[in-house]
């Protein structure tokens, strides 16, 4: 049998990018191509870290830091395609692929971060990191990478490296039981009904029920099952109690039912092995250990921002729960209010209140000129245009090529854009990289793109958008000016390359600007009269936005309270259940709602470790892009030069270049507070 022939990475059209614009020459790229330019790539990579590791010269910047950022080029470009493709437009090969790369790539990169002799080089340039004069951000850089060389163990003995790797496989499977046993309750529970029992169920509710019947082998039945896609509209529109009841007490008991699958044990030996590897790298709780390289840092800076909005909340949810009350007793109900009736008299209520249908607002939310929006924004604010070149290709046809360019006229790089929904993409909408933005050696111009999963219309016509998808794209949009407009040196903070509680600030501020009237007025038009958006459509629409916010924001503050309690001790409870149940009693969690997530099945912090003390990230962010609009507001106006500078010099360009509280400061003047993210909930 003939050898296979060994790769040649710097002739390959995945490794060395010779197509139109700087791209990837996709038409010379083949399916069987990964494979082998990968074990390549890996390789080359693993002579580059020797290379470094065992160089006999005294280590310096350039020949241990910059040469560890700028190694392993080939193997960017080859996963970058890959992942991209992984997501946009897989098939079963490339799924096969998947899964005999992740494990390859894992032990990779762990087997660097292990490496004993690249580790004694960091730390000894990090040792004589203030003799040897370094501007700002190659500190920065310096010190990120010494914390997670010793975050991953490099400072341990021997002993302690090889109980670590024993924490971390352990949880690693105990993390994959948590999900499994979750999505085993969620699968074996269903409560079968008829159509007599359907009072209330608008039609898509109806349909999405049937079709979950007949795949549970009870053709013509309706089952009610435990994905929130079909428990929280049946929760909110079923009008019979009992049956809401019923569905209540399953959903909230999920991973909690005895047996095999129950997660109590899982959940207790996960936070004793947390609390354990914390102590072994020398942290005072797992919380510390999670928050070090965060922009909240501690517990107690989570704390500062949670504890008043709960308060709020729950005085909110309080007077909330007086209306739908009265509500209750006016359409004949004389039953005690119970969690299983908050979200069937809220939806009475909001009805009653803002009664307007989606439908109406759609035909002034077409694609093209949301895109149009989100560019015409960035015109603004920040200089930057874009120009859109045809018949470039790329990993699909549907996939639309923007330069952007400076004010100047200069080119800064690429822009895609894979708007809409296939079979052979994953679902929801993501930013990433096929490169990001540096300056370090010869530098890289970022290529950037998005994707969306928005319904193809037919040949000829104009997609149209819902509310929530023209702010999806806004969000998305935001992600990629972080990657497109960075201005950094160092590779590995470059773009959005920042702490998990600052990423989602770039995004979720940028959705602020689709609903500025004057965006809206320009391109919230009639797909076929041309007309603006009425007033009245505005205004229905963004009152509708703070409705039911003290419930929202108390199921959702309560499991972030909750992850901070089990996160932020030394040991571990030995009950985890009886101290869920004792932390909410101390917060006088009101009895008419339910955690989001409780214990067993907070798939977050147990099914895997993304966001263990870290659930407060999701408004964390909404702090900060609250107070960073309002920041805007006060000006008077939303495009304000000045300050759209200041954010574009601090947050957008800057990457993780320095502390994001630093950024953060640079840009407002001070902290964020809470105030503006409680006023746009409308909880104050
Ligand atoms: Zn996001």
């Amino acid at each position: 049998m003939p050898m296979p022939s060994a790769v040649d990475l710097a002739a390959h059209p995945l490794t060395t990018w010779q197509g139109p614009l700087g791209l990837p020459d996709f038409t010379r790229i083949g399916d069987g191509d990964f494979s082998g330019v990968f074990d390549a790539a890996l390789t080359a990579h693993e002579a580059e870290i020797e290379a470094i590791a065992g160089n006999a010269e005294t280590p310096t910047i350039e020949n241990t830091l910059a040469a560890l950022e700028l190694g392993g080029e080939a193997l960017d470009h080859v996963s970058s395609i890959f992942w991209c493709r992984a997501g946009a437009h897989t098939n079963e090969a490339i799924q096969a692929l998947e899964r005999e790369i992740s494990p390859k790539m894992s032990r990779h990169f762990s087997a660097i971060s292990m490496n004993e002799r690249l580790f004694a080089r960091i730390d000894d340039l990090y040792q004589r990191r203030d003799a040897l004069k370094l501007d700002a951000e190659t500190l920065q850089v310096l010190e990120k990478t010494w914390k997670n060389f010793v975050r991953s163990g490099a400072r341990l003995d021997a002993k302690g490296k090889k109980r670590l790797a024993a924490i971390n496989e352990e949880l690693s499977s105990l993390g994959t039981n948590f999900g499994q046993n979750l999505l085993a309750d969620e699968r074996d529970w269903a409560l079968f009904l008829d159509a007599a029992d359907l009072a209330g169920l608008p039609e898509f509710l109806k349909s999405a029920m049937a079709e979950a019947a007949e795949t549970r082998g009870q053709k013509g039945r309706y089952a009610v099952t435990l994905s929130r896609s079909i428990y929280e509209p049946f929760s909110t529109f079923s009008e019979r109690r009992d049956l809401r009841e019923i569905a209540f007490r399953a959903f909230t008991m999920r991973g909690q039912n005895g047996g095999a699958t129950d997660n109590t044990a899982v959940v207790r030996d996960m936070l004793r092995l947390r609390a354990e590897k914390a102590k072994l790298l020398g942290y005072a709780s797992y919380a510390a250990l999670k928050l070090d390289d965060t922009m909240a840092k501690t517990p107690q800076a989570v704390h500062k921002l949670l504890d008043p909005v709960w308060e709020k909340a729950v005085e909110k949810a309080a007077s909330d729960q007086i209306e739908l009350q009265r509500l209750a007793a006016e359409t004949g109900s004389n039953e005690e209010f119970a969690a299983w009736d908050w979200r069937f008299y809220q939806e009475k209520l909001r009805a009653e209140k803002f009664a307007f249908d989606e439908a109406e607002l759609k035909p002034y939310l077409q694609l093209d000129r949301i895109i149009d929006a989100c560019f015409d924004v960035a015109t603004k604010l920040f200089g930057i245009s874009f120009e859109e070149k045809q018949g470039i290709a790329t990993w699909h046809p549907d996939t639309r090529a923007f330069v952007v360019k400076n004010a100047d006229g200069s080119e800064r790089g690429l822009f895609l854009a894979d708007y809409f929904a296939r079979p052979s993409k994953r679902s929801g909408a993501w930013m990433s990289a096929l490169k990001s933005g540096y300056k370090l050696g010869d530098g890289s111009r970022p290529v950037i793109y998005n994707i969306m999963n928005f319904a193809k219309p037919p040949e000829g016509e104009a997609a149209l958008l819902s509310v929530d998808e023209a702010k999806t794209l806004f969000h998305e949009f935001g992600h990629a000016l972080h990657g497109m407009l960075t201005e950094v040196t160092w590779p590995s903070v470059a773009g959005t390359s920042v702490s998990r509680d600052f990423v989602e600030l770039p995004s979720q501020l940028y959705e602020h600007w689709l609903t500025v009237p004057a965006v809206l007025e320009k391109h919230a038009l009639h797909v076929k009269t041309g007309k603006p958006m009425p007033k009245a459509l505005v205004d229905k629409m963004l009152a509708a936005r703070t409705f039911g916010a003290g419930f929202a924001t108390v199921e959702f503050t309560a499991s972030a309270l909750v992850d901070m309690a089990y996160h932020a001790r030394p040991d571990a409870p030995e009950e985890p259940l009886r101290f869920e149940a004792e932390t909410l009693e101390k917060l006088k969690m009101p009895d008419t709602i339910a955690m989001r997530h409780r214990t067993p099945h907070f798939g977050h912090i147990f099914a895997g470790d993304g966001y263990s003390a870290g659930y407060y990230s999701y408004m964390w962010s909404e702090v900060l892009d609250a107070d960073a609009f309002a920041a805007f507001e006060e000006t008077g106006d939303p495009f304000n030069p000045a300050l759209a500078e200041r954010l574009r010099k601090n947050i957008y360009a800057a990457g993780g270049s320095k502390d994001p509280e630093e950024l953060y400061t640079a840009f407002r003047g001070k902290m964020p507070s809470p105030e503006a993210m409680m006023v746009k909930r409308g909880l104050v």
